[in-house]
């Protein structure tokens, strides 16, 4: 039983509606609401919180806290609302400026009467058991992720991002653990039975509250000081070689990135401190809690066997942490509508920072490829959203994250940065971080200081860009007279068939036998007519958006087909890949098996190992959601062969390991499973190809999947392969999904129901990836009407990536009529369902509805 179960049915319990405390000010209910934020960045100053909590080694055990608050408080007319969304059990003890006062508990809020409070200087004080739910307890270590509003699930607070304020945090932990939190350690000391320390640590630099964070256990511990400046790294990792190989580039990047930063901002690292913490399984890939940052331990910790994409992915991570402190952490949004703002400057500031920490990358192509296909997969979609979007209620702040604010922002950010000019564009980042440091702005307030600074006009931008969804369609004319050219004009519309245009600039290449052309279009309106071209000779054909900046679908002119492997610039060649992906999707210029058929014989001659992994994620696609089963086996018989063939010809390390984990994940037929085995239970990979210890933990869990003989005991003995206690637990969470006994896999979705069993997110997203694998689809579709029933209540007990990586990892392989059908009669029967979560449901299902209409089966 967790608390966490618990503390769910007790709040539903509750009832909504009108209180009796509502006599003035804004109203009782649940959440943060907008209106009570605002009265309260009114009303109160100068927060300061002081915390101590006694965390037992025991998961199951609760943690006694005591917690003192003073603020100055401007007007005291109606209750103060202090937010605390626990059960009111919970809550022991109220003291308001040395008062015992009464504990009044409605709607997730304690309430303190005005006459118990004064003008100016003011002091809560409480004892209360913290809640769990947002603590992370395992048995040797704990650690918050109080974004978005989460702070109030473990302590009473003002919970929203513009009221800043210092922590001051005591924590009594087991003797061997260590912690680290916003502040320095000041001291700590034995209790007096030995079992036990007490940690103090000094009070945090001005921060909100969903920064507050801390993290104690069985750390390992690593003190560097690149550039002069003392870093802790708290980690758990057991590998030794991936340690020894990992330590040396995660402090070099994370010095990098601060002096990047402190370079562009001209503004020095703010806070007191720079330590970070490497947690296994992190639900998000990190967290840019000041002081104390979180990272996803399998992001950091890589081998020799890392792949291109799995260092850069590594250092944008790092990159992007780091760029919070100074977008995020130092200047806050004001409200979480524009929490894109600091995710936009922390991808946007990443992929510059990654031109210095990674030299010799190709930049244009790192950010096309990282970028555009994630944001399509979204903007594409009905239920895409638009970068910004309104919220009245902090506890719906979650369903604002995903692909768009991480992936179609950056993309917008940089159309506006080519719009401005970069110089103009930096001085004005700097006038914002300047003005706004240790407080908050919103994104009219960043537009204001940028529009001083630019004749274009950013509100219309502003409005197509980030206050509505979608992505233009793009068409052209050609005319030719004379072996000239004589005019070609573009055009563009909304994808929705709206007369939307989107200001942007972008290249058009003019491919000729011996050489090409690009010429920049900067495209302001609805057509326009490239004068650059005229009077050139007619080109062999033509490729839009050659450089890959533009955002949208682009024509493809047919005569380029055969020529993809002749493009000589990588960028080029995977703004061709990703431009014809999505014409295919779109049911134009090519059909799913004519794409399949022009891009397997690049397979062996790419080489740029970023457009390899592209390619392979598209010819995978193409395999499992666009060819129906039963010809599966025919293709198989000869793309495995084909990308074994590969494997062994290309020369690069990397690209070798990608060729082989993508035969290894096709793996139909006897002789390709016998092989995959043979590599497996020998650890021997193919020659030239190095593989980690994951690596072979899914190749195990394939050939589960498959049913291959014995795989039983092959799972047993990958689980005895593995040494890290964390990594083992999570094979062992799996095993149920590999089952190839239906019962057994039935019964491991019907306890997802339960909420405790979801509660390691990253291992639930990883078991659905099984459970619904392509060749489960026939026995695991029957999950999806419950899959959907869920999302509400996952909504409300998990973090805030949760919904979506539940959707996408439970539809997204889907091909079957049926299956598109679930999910509309789902979304036809809820008619009332909450907005953002629709458009969550919307855009995870649009695979299914295209695989369903493009093949062959589903034309029918
Ligand atoms: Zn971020």
């Amino acid at each position: 039983m967790t608390i966490r179960a618990a503390l769910f049915s007790l709040a539903l319990a509750l009832p909504t509606g009108a209180s009796l405390a509502q006599s003035s000010g804004p109203p009782v209910s649940a959440g943060v609401p907008h209106a009570l934020a605002r009265q309260r960045a009114h009303a109160l100053r100068q927060v300061a919180y002081t915390l101590h909590l006694q965390v037992p080694s025991a998961v199951a055990q609760p943690i006694a806290a005591t917690e003192k608050i003073v603020f100055r408080l401007l007007e005291n007319a109606a209750p103060l609302q202090l937010d605390f969304k626990a059960s009111p059990t919970q809550l022991q003890r109220l003291t308001v400026n040395g008062r015992p006062a009464p504990l009044t508990f409605e709607h997730e809020h304690v309430l303190i009467a005005p006459a118990l409070l004064r003008l100016g200087a003011n002091e809560l004080a409480l004892e209360f058991t913290a809640g769990d739910m947002s603590l992370n307890r395992n048995p040797d270590y704990l650690y918050t992720l109080l974004v978005p509003d989460r702070a109030r699930t473990v302590f009473p607070c003002f919970d929203q991002p513009d009221l800043k304020a210092t922590f001051g945090l005591t924590l009594t932990v087991p003797a061997a653990w260590q912690a680290v939190a916003n502040g320095p350690l000041a001291d700590s000391a034995r209790t007096a039975d030995g079992l036990r320390k007490t940690c103090r640590f000094q009070p945090s630099d001005t921060i909100s509250t969903y920064l507050f964070a801390f993290a104690a256990g069985r750390f390992r511990h690593e003190l560097q000081q690149p550039g002069g400046r003392p870093m802790h790294f708290y980690y758990r990792e057991t590998d030794s070689a991936k340690i020894r190989r990992s330590m040396g580039p995660i402090f070099d990047i994370q010095a990098g990135a601060l002096k990047f930063l402190q370079d562009y901002t001209q503004r020095p690292y703010p806070f007191q401190k720079f330590d970070f913490t490497a947690i296994p399984d992190f639900q998000y890939g990190g967290m840019e809690h000041v002081g104390a940052i979180d990272y996803k331990a399998s992001t950091l910790f890589l081998d020799d066997a890392a792949t291109r994409d799995q260092l850069n992915a590594r250092a944008n991570l790092l990159a992007h942490e780091t760029a919070h402190m100074w977008f995020g952490d130092l200047v806050t949004m004001r409200w979480f509508d524009d929490v894109w703002t600091k995710e936009v400057f922390a991808n946007f500031m990443a992929d510059k920072i990654s031109v210095v920490t990674q030299p010799g990358g190709n930049f244009n192509l790192k950010f096309l490829t990282d970028h555009y296909p994630a944001a399509y997969a979204i903007d594409r979609t009905a239920g895409a959203n638009p970068i910004r979007q309104p919220l009245d209620n902090l506890q719906d702040a979650g369903s604002l994250y995903g692909n768009i604010i991480y992936h179609k922002a950056p993309i917008m950010m940089r159309q506006l940065e080519h719009l401005m000019g970069p110089l103009a564009f930096r001085d004005g980042l700097r006038e914002y971080v300047r003005r706004y440091a240790f407080g908050n702005a919103t994104w009219p307030d960043l537009i204001a200081i940028l529009d001083a600074r630019t004749p274009a006009d950013l509100q219309a931008w502003n409005r197509v860009w980030v206050n509505e969804p979608g992505r233009p369609q793009f068409s052209y004319q050609l005319h030719t007279a004379g072996g000239k050219i004589t005019q070609l004009t573009l055009t563009q519309k909304g994808e929705d068939g709206s007369a939307r245009a989107w200001p942007q600039v972008f290249s058009v290449a003019l491919v000729y036998a011996d050489h090409v052309e690009e010429l920049p279009a900067d495209m302001r309106a609805a057509s326009l007519r490239l004068r650059a071209a005229e009077g050139r000779p007619a080109p062999r054909y033509l490729v839009f958006n050659s450089a890959g900046e533009g955002y949208g679908i682009f024509p493809v002119d047919a005569r380029m087909l055969p020529h993809l492997a002749e493009l000589k610039k990588p960028v080029m060649r995977a703004a061709a890949y990703i431009n014809l992906t999505e014409n295919m999707l779109n049911g134009r210029a090519v059909t799913p098996a004519q794409l399949l058929a022009r891009l397997r014989p690049l397979l062996a001659h790419e080489p740029e190992e970023l457009n390899l992994n592209l390619l392979l994620g598209q010819v995978t696609d193409l395999f499992w959601r666009f060819t129906l089963p039963a010809q599966r086996p025919v293709l198989a018989a000869s793309l495995g062969p084909q990308l074994w063939r590969a494997m062994q010809q290309v020369a690069a390390v990397n690209e070798k390991k990608l060729l082989f984990k993508a035969y290894a994940g096709l793996m139909l037929g006897a002789e390709t499973q016998a092989r995959v085995y043979e590599v497996w239970e020998k650890r021997q990979p193919p020659a030239g190809v190095k593989l980690s210890e994951d690596d072979y933990t899914d190749l195990a869990a394939g050939l589960a999947l498959r049913s291959y003989p014995g795989y039983n005991a092959i799972l047993q003995t990958q689980l005895g392969r593995i040494q890290n206690p964390d990594r083992r637990l999570r094979l062992r969470y799996l095993r149920p999904a590999l089952s190839d006994t239906v019962a057994v896999r039935d019964a491991f979705f019907a306890g997802l129901a339960d909420a405790k069993n979801r509660e390691k997110e990253a291992w639930v997203t990883s078991a659905l990836g099984y459970l619904h694998h392509p060749l489960r689809a026939a026995t695991s579709e029957k999950y999806l009407p419950q899959s959907l029933a869920l999302v509400e209540e996952i909504q409300r007990t998990g973090d805030i990536f949760f919904p979506q990586s539940w959707l996408q990892a439970t539809l997204r392989w889907y091909q079957t009529p049926t299956a598109a059908a679930t999910v509309q009669g789902f979304l036809r029967r809820h008619p009332d369902y909450n907005p953002k979560l629709r458009a969550k449901i919307q855009q995870a299902a649009d695979p299914v509805l295209r695989a369903a209409r493009l093949t062959p089966a589903g034309a029918k």
